[in-house]
């Protein structure tokens, strides 16, 4: 599934299931399962620890996403989704549009995964510790 080969149906498929309320359990669903695990929930970017009502969950695959007759049927993976501060997962969706080869990748998974290693980079590394 490629960034580019799905323009606009995709955005709307996209849009129309972020608002549905099978999205919203499922995104209670991966708090609850993240919280499980007994780690302190996250921002995939910064790093820094943050509260549910802080955080927003990205995309990494949404093959796990599909529209049916009846509605949404929702199979996302625990590892599709990862947790992000609204203005990080902003920064993160900019650099996926933006950049020319991130947008020629084959895959969203592939891509979300530079792209946010790119972020952390920014976003983790003190100003001291650079070259
Ligand atoms: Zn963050
Ligand atoms: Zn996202």
């Amino acid at each position: 599934m490629s960034n580019s080969r799905r323009p606009a149906r995709g955005n709307k498929y996209r849009a129309g299931y972020l608002r549905s309320r099978v999205w919203f359990a499922r995104r209670a669903r991966w708090f609850a399962e993240e919280t499980a695990t007994g780690n302190d929930l996250r921002c995939a970017a910064c790093s820094r620890t943050a509260k549910v009502r802080e955080l927003e969950l990205h995309h990494i695959d949404y093959s796990g996403v599909t529209e049916t007759p009846t509605g949404w049927k929702v199979d996302e993976k625990h590892s599709d989704l990862v947790s992000l501060h609204p203005a990080h997962h902003e920064l993160l969706h900019r650099l996926l549009e933006r950049d020319q080869v991130l947008r020629a990748m084959r895959s969203r998974r592939v891509a979300s995964a530079f792209a946010l290693r790119v972020l952390r980079r920014k976003l983790t590394t003190p100003i001291t510790e650079q070259p």
